[in-house]
């Protein structure tokens, strides 16, 4: 039964995209209709360099919505379902998950922490555990097939799986949404596992779209400081009590 790694894979974005924030952006303080600009944003009439100063400099300002108008299509394997359930909670998004029902988890892969991965005894615990579930879900589905619920019998075995089993997910959201994702999941403050996703899915987001996530991550990039209380603190910035 393999162990599974991580992998976050860009799909696709919304054409055009600097250019349709930067027209967002510029109908709200623009007395003429955006519209008539547009052939001038894609010919390049209106250098992108341009373009990517005003996007910035108005987003500083807390004008969020205009990058709502741009999405970002990501597909990800190698997460667990524990990780998978935290990423589902983000509402302003599409997702398109695997399922356990259509898909039999015949040889199921699955993640292990790197705590438990680096301590032997633990690790030889978990893969033993690994290795019972996978034969308790193979019985189960057996059963359940000869007792004739057939094509039924994988969403009745699945309970038996844990929140290790690795998952693949397609997921949708618009600018906005990615930045507000990565300020929180890409906090040290959150789990390891939705950390190292949000933080490739940001190398990524940096990449195709500089002007919109440079500065992205978690919200003490932006602020200076950490906005957690002194407890969930992890020293990377001062705390706001401290400043
Ligand atoms: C470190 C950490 C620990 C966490 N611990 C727990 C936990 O112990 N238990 C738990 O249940 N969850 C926990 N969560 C999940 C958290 O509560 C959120 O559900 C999750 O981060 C999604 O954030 P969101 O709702 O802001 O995002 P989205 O659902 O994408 O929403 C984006 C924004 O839209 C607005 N919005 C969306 N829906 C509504 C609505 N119905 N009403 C009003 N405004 C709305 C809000 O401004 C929201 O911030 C944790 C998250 C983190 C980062």
């Amino acid at each position: 039964m393999p162990e599974k790694k991580l992998r976050v894979e860009f799909m696709t974005m919304t054409p055009d995209a600097l250019s349709l924030i930067y027209a967002a952006f510029r109908q709200c303080y623009h007395a003429g209709f955006v519209a008539d600009m547009w052939p001038k944003l894609l010919s390049g009439d209106i250098d992108p360099e341009v373009q990517a100063d005003f996007v910035s400099k108005t987003m500083e300002s807390g004008h969020d919505s205009p990058v709502e108008h741009v999405s970002m299509t990501f597909a990800v394997e190698g997460i667990s379902r524990a990780c998978s359930h935290q990423i589902v909670r983000h509402r302003i998004a599409s997702y398109s998950q695997q399922s356990q029902r259509y898909v039999a988890e015949n040889d199921m892969e699955f993640i292990m922490p790197p705590a438990i991965a680096k301590i032997p005894e633990a690790r030889e615990r978990f893969e033993q555990f690994m290795d019972e579930v996978q034969s308790a879900y193979s019985d189960l589905r057996g059963i359940l097939v000869e007792h004739g619920r057939k094509s039924k019998a994988n969403e009745d075995a699945r309970f038996v799986l844990p929140q290790a089993a690795e998952t693949k997910i397609v997921m949708t959201m618009n600018c906005r949404s990615l930045n507000h994702f990565f300020n929180l999941r890409c906090c040290n403050r959150a789990q390891w596992e939705v950390r190292a996703m949000a933080d490739m899915m940001l190398d990524i987001c940096k990449e195709k779209l500089p002007a919109i996530f440079a500065n992205g991550g978690a919200r003490c990039e932006q602020l200076g400081y950490c906005p957690e209380s002194p407890k969930f603190a992890c020293g990377k910035y001062p705390t706001r009590e401290k400043i």
